[in-house]
């Protein structure tokens, strides 16, 4: 059903100063309506506000007529609204009890519970935002630094709808060319030479490949960089934690620790939130209690996109370095880039002390590796660490507040697609086959394209993405 009228708590559970109720659809004003009085006046039904203004009111039990609330209330008129249709929205005080009862009284006059992000996938529906801004509203939520909050509003905005619209507008050019030809043999059109359609092709691909090649660093800022601190016990893998997030002011949120020997916390690297994750240690061992803890780490350097491997330089590389290393490069970790393996940084901690440990032997085991000097005692080497690791995963692409970058798998992959096929038109035209087989990839393209801002997604993309949504939004 995507025209009755829905209801959800849009503030997030807990205590607060307010708390809104939203309410969307066709018998939104009518339900809120029967619900709301004047102070002083419990038996009349006042006259709905002028739209879009915030109304002192009283929310009433619609059958115990017991005063539930004193709100704020806001009729919005569609279509400018957040849903293109009618809303309402009731700020309440913010407690959890209060909000609930007022929700229940609002279904209890015929509002339905929205299903999550339902207001968001009416305003698509609507026509009011396109898929991937639709995408952008959750970003943006979810945003965990400011960078990734910029780019966030940046696709809300349109910027990447405009630019996929633009190119598609290109496609759709040379699609029309070629089938007039083809419609219309004999007549005056004449069929368009190989050298005229394939400009814009070019042009069109070139667009597609920047998008691609930010892609990679865009899915970082969204994502975040899931970094694991390994080494064998006691060469400062917690000590490396505490003080990376020490000097970084910026750290977002915390996030508990899963489990008693992996902790993870959130810092931000240069606009990324960078996930590290401290391990107990990965060297195999006889203790059952630790054997857990080393399957714990294990498992978070296997799902780690990157790690920072620690030794103790105040002391000869030891057999458990080896070992650890050995397992670590069995998990496809390398800082190769040719080969994309997942990148390593070498951190040789404790530099305040006498170093003994060999830094040949490290750059034989790690020879793409490179290698940051820190100590945690002093603080040392902390921002060169951040600066190697940031060069590493962003391979020199500079971010700036307004580039417009692909943050979403999602787009990732229909750009790719999209650029298959029109390779493959390209191809077709330059071996000069039929027009038909051109237009035929070039089709395909331009639907691939259209799954970005949701002109050609299937009900089935829509729901997968708007169930990621939490209630209210
Ligand atoms: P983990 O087992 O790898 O997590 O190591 P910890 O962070 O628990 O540190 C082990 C020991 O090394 C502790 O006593 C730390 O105080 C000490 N430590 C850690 N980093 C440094 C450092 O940079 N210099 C010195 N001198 N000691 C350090
Ligand atoms: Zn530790």
């Amino acid at each position: 059903m995507r025209n009755d009228t829905i209801a959800a708590i849009a503030t997030p559970p807990g205590v607060g100063g307010i708390g809104v109720i939203r309410v969307s659809g066709p018998e939104a004003f009518t339900v809120v309506s029967s619900l709301v009085r004047r102070p002083g006046k419990p038996d009349e039904l006042p006259p709905v506000p002028p739209s879009h203004r915030l109304t002192y009111r009283l929310v009433i039990d619609p059958e115990t007529r017991e005063v539930l609330d004193e709100v704020l209330v806001a009729f919005m008129r569609a279509p400018h609204t957040y849903t293109c249709e009618d809303v309402v929205e009731i700020q309440g005080h913010g407690g959890p009890l209060v909000l609930r009862r007022i929700l229940r009284a609002v279904l209890a006059c015929g509002a339905r519970m929205a299903e999550p992000g339902e207001f968001t996938m009416r305003a698509f529906l609507n026509g009011r935002l396109d898929l991937s801004q639709a995408e952008a509203v959750m970003d943006l939520i979810d945003a965990q630094t400011e960078a990734g909050q910029r780019l966030a509003l940046q696709q809300l905005r349109g910027r990447l709808s405009d630019q996929v619209q633009e190119i598609r507008h290109t496609i759709l050019g040379v699609i029309a060319q070629i089938e007039a030809s083809i419609d219309f043999p004999e007549e005056d059109v004449p069929t368009p030479e190989a050298e005229e359609l394939s400009p814009p092709i070019v042009t069109a691909l070139e667009q597609i490949q920047r998008l691609l090649a930010g892609a990679e660093q865009g899915k970082l800022f969204r994502q975040g960089l899931r970094t694991a601190i390994i080494g064998r016990p006691n060469v400062g893998k917690s000590s490396l934690l505490n003080a990376l997030l020490r000097t970084e002011r910026a750290i977002v949120t915390p996030i508990a620790g899963t489990t008693r020997d992996t902790v993870e916390e959130v810092a931000n690297l240069r606009g990324i939130p960078l996930h590290l994750i401290d391990t107990a240690g990965i060297t195999p061992t006889d203790d059952p209690v630790e054997q857990i803890g080393v399957q714990r780490s294990r498992a978070a350097a296997e799902s780690a996109d990157a790690v920072l491997l620690v030794f103790d330089g105040s002391e000869p590389l030891a057999e458990q370095d080896r070992r650890v290393s050995a397992e670590l490069e069995m998990m496809g970790f390398g800082a190769d880039e040719q080969t994309h393996k997942r990148p390593v940084v070498i951190v040789v901690n404790k530099a305040d002390r006498d170093q003994r440990i060999e830094l040949d032997e490290l750059k034989q085991l790690w020879p793409l590796a490179p290698i940051v000097h820190t100590s945690t005692l002093n603080n040392e080497g902390l921002d060169a660490l951040e600066e190697t690791l940031a060069e590493l995963v962003l391979a020199g692409r500079a971010v700036n507040s307004d580039s417009v970058l692909v943050t979403n798998t999602r787009h990732q992959d229909a750009l790719r697609r999209a650029n298959e096929h029109l390779q493959a038109s390209k191809a077709s035209l330059e071996q000069y086959l039929p027009l038909d087989f051109v237009s035929i990839d070039l089709r395909a393209a331009y639907e691939a394209l259209g799954e970005i801002t949701g002109e050609t997604a299937s009900d089935d993309l829509l729901d997968r993405i708007f169930r990621d949504f939490c209630i209210g939004k």
